[in-house]
C-alpha cells in the first residue's frame, strides 16, 4: 500500500507519523514543494543563537503537540516568564488575569491591570446583571458580540490584540464559533458573556493550574518537524510541488514537478496538508465542491523581525501585545530571551510581528524599510533606540488562515465532500484551529480516516 501526504509542514508530517503507525508495511511518502520541510515551523540563527523564525510556542494544555514531541524523543522546555503586557492608550499595562481571548471574566483583575478605563471595568462588573443574552445558536463575529455587550474599549484594547496575536485577524471578522468554540458552546443557552467567560477560564471553580500553559524545545520549536522526518518512519521528498490529484479506478494519480516536465505518481491514498488555496487547486477534479469551499478561505500575511541587542534593558515579562488604534505597525513583541531559556549570553533577543488581515500594504516595503519601521515602533513601545547587533526579517505571505463567520460549517462541508472520495483526506491550519496542537489533531484525524479506508479495502 502506498500513501502520499502533500505538504511537509507540521500537519503533513504529523499525518505521515500517524499513518506509519497505523499502517505498518505501507509506503508513506511526504511531498514538499519547498527546499526545507517544516512550513511555518522553521529555525534560523541570529548572532549565532538558534531562534524560531515562525511559530515559537506550543500550547501545552492540549496533549497533541507535547505528546508528539515526546514520542519523537525530544525534551520540552517551559517558559521562564509568561507575564505579558498590553500597550493601550499609549502606555504599557499588565495583561489582565483571567481573560478568555481578551474577554474579561474578572472585573477586579481588569481594574488592577489599568488597561481600560474605570468605566469599562464597571461595565464588566455590571454585565452579569444585564438582561440575559438570547441563546446564541448561529455563528457571529466575535467583535459584533463583544462590542454590543462589553463595549468598544474592551474590544479594541483586549480582544483585538489577543485575536491579532493568534490569527493576525480582526475581532469584527473572526468567527466566535471557530475561534472560541468553548465560549460559543456555553452561550448556546444565552445568559451573561462575562459569566460564560468565567466558566471557560475556570475562575473560582478550581485552583488555577500551575502547569505551564506553553512549551517549546531547546533550539526552537522548528526542530520538531526535523525530528519527525529524521525518525525514518516515512520518506520525504522536498523540492517537489504536487499540481493535481486525479482519481483512478483504484486510487489516485498525482501530477508532480515542473509544468513542462510533469511526473506522475500512482498511489492508493492521499492526505492533503497544504494551505487552503493550494488544496483547492489540487482537489479541483477529485473533489470539486470541497475545492470551491477551500478557495473561499482567506489568509493574512505577516512578517517577523528578529533582533539581537547587546546591553539593552527590556521591560519585564514575556512580551507585549498592541491594542487597536495605537498608530503602530508592530502588533506584538515577544521578548524571546526572557521568555525562553536560550543560550544568548549577554545578548537580548526579541521578535516583533507586523501584518494583520486586510493590512497587506504595511508589508509592501523593502526589508530594510520594514526593519526601520519595526525599530521606530520598538523605540515608541519599549524605549529601545540602540543599534541591534543582528537583525533578520522573515516574511510569511499567506501565513494564517482567517476563520470567518460560518467557518465551522464550511469545514464540515469540505470534510463531507472529501470523505465521499475513499482514501482521500485533508488536514492543516485551515480547518480546526491554527495552533500547532490543533494542526496535529487534524492530521491524526485525516490519517485515521485514510488508514481505516485502506484497512477496509484490504479486508
Ligand atoms: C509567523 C507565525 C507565527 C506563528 N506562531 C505560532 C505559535 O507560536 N504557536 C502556534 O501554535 N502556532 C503558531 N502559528 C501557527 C502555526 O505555526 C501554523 O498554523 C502551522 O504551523 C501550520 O502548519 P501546516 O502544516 O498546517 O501548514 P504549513 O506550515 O503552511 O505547511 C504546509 C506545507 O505545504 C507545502 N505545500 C504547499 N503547496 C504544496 C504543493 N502543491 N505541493 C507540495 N507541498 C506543498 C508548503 O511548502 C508547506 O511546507 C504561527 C504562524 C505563523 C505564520
Amino acid at each position: 500500500m502506498s500513501v502520499v501526504v502533500v505538504g511537509g509542514g507540521i500537519s503533513g508530517l504529523a499525518a505521515a507519523w500517524t499513518l506509519a503507525e497505523r499502517l505498518p508495511g505501507a509506503a508513506v511518502l511526504v511531498l514538499e514543494s519547498g527546499r526545507e520541510i517544516g512550513g511555518k515551523l522553521r529555525v534560523g540563527e541570529i548572532a549565532g543563537v538558534p531562534v524560531d523564525l515562525g511559530a515559537e510556542a506550543m500550547l501545552a494544555r492540549r496533549p497533541e503537540a507535547v505528546d508528539l514531541a515526546r514520542a519523537a524523543g525530544l525534551e520540552l522546555i517551559s517558559p521562564l516568564s509568561t507575564a505579558a503586557q498590553v500597550r493601550a492608550g499609549g502606555a504599557l499595562h499588565p495583561l489582565p488575569a483571567r481573560t478568555m481571548m481578551g474577554i474579561p471574566s474578572d472585573a477586579d483583575a481588569l481594574r488592577a491591570s489599568g488597561a481600560v478605563s474605570a468605566a469599562a471595568s464597571e461595565r464588566i462588573a455590571a454585565e452579569p446583571d444585564l438582561e440575559p443574552l438570547e441563546p446564541i445558536t448561529e455563528d457571529v463575529a466575535v467583535g459584533a458580540l463583544t462590542r454590543a455587550r462589553l463595549g468598544n474599549e474592551i474590544t479594541d484594547r483586549l480582544v483585538e490584540p489577543l485575536l491579532g496575536g493568534v490569527y493576525a485577524g480582526r475581532a469584527d471578522e473572526l468567527s466566535l464559533h471557530a475561534s472560541m468554540p468553548a465560549l460559543f458552546a456555553r452561550l448556546g443557552s444565552g445568559g451573561s458573556l462575562v459569566r460564560a467567560a468565567q466558566a471557560v477560564v475556570g475562575a473560582g471553580t478550581r485552583a488555577p493550574s500551575t502547569d505551564p500553559v506553553f512549551a517549546s524545545l531547546p533550539g526552537g520549536i522548528g526542530r520538531l518537524p526535523l525530528a519527525l522526518a529524521a525518525s525514518g518512519r516515512f520518506a520525504v521528498r522536498t523540492d517537489t510541488t504536487v499540481r493535481l490529484i486525479d482519481r483512478t479506478a483504484h486510487g489516485f494519480r498525482l501530477t508532480l514537478g515542473p509544468v513542462p516536465e510533469p511526473e506522475y505518481l500512482e498511489v492508493d491514498a492521499v492526505v492533503v496538508a497544504t494551505p487552503a488555496a493550494k488544496a483547492a487547486r489540487l482537489l479541483r477534479t477529485a473533489a470539486p465542491s470541497a475545492a470551491a469551499e477551500l478557495a473561499g478561505i482567506e489568509y493574512a500575511s505577516m512578517a517577523i523581525a528578529t533582533l539581537a541587542y547587546r546591553d539593552v534593558t527590556l521591560p519585564e515579562g514575556s512580551g507585549v501585545l498592541v491594542a487597536a488604534h495605537e498608530r503602530l505597525a508592530v502588533k506584538a513583541v515577544t521578548l524571546s530571551s526572557q521568555k525562553w531559556p536560550m543560550p544568548t549570553g549577554s545578548l537580548s533577543v526579541l521578535r516583533a510581528s507586523i501584518g494583520r488581515h486586510g493590512e497587506a500594504e504595511a508589508l509592501q516595503r523593502q526589508d530594510g524599510d520594514l526593519l526601520a519601521v519595526v525599530r521606530r515602533d520598538l523605540a515608541a513601545l519599549l524605549g529601545i533606540t540602540a543599534e541591534p547587533v543582528d537583525a533578520l526579517l522573515t516574511r510569511w505571505g499567506g501565513g494564517l488562515p482567517q476563520y470567518a463567520v460560518g467557518h465551522v460549517e464550511r469545514v464540515a462541508r469540505i470534510r463531507a465532500a472529501v470523505e465521499q472520495v475513499p482514501g482521500l483526506a485533508v488536514c492543516g491550519a485551515a480547518y480546526d484551529g491554527v495552533g500547532i496542537p490543533a494542526c496535529i489533531g487534524s492530521a491524526r484525524r485525516a490519517a485515521d480516516h485514510v488508514a481505516n479506508a485502506l484497512s477496509q479495502r484490504g479486508e
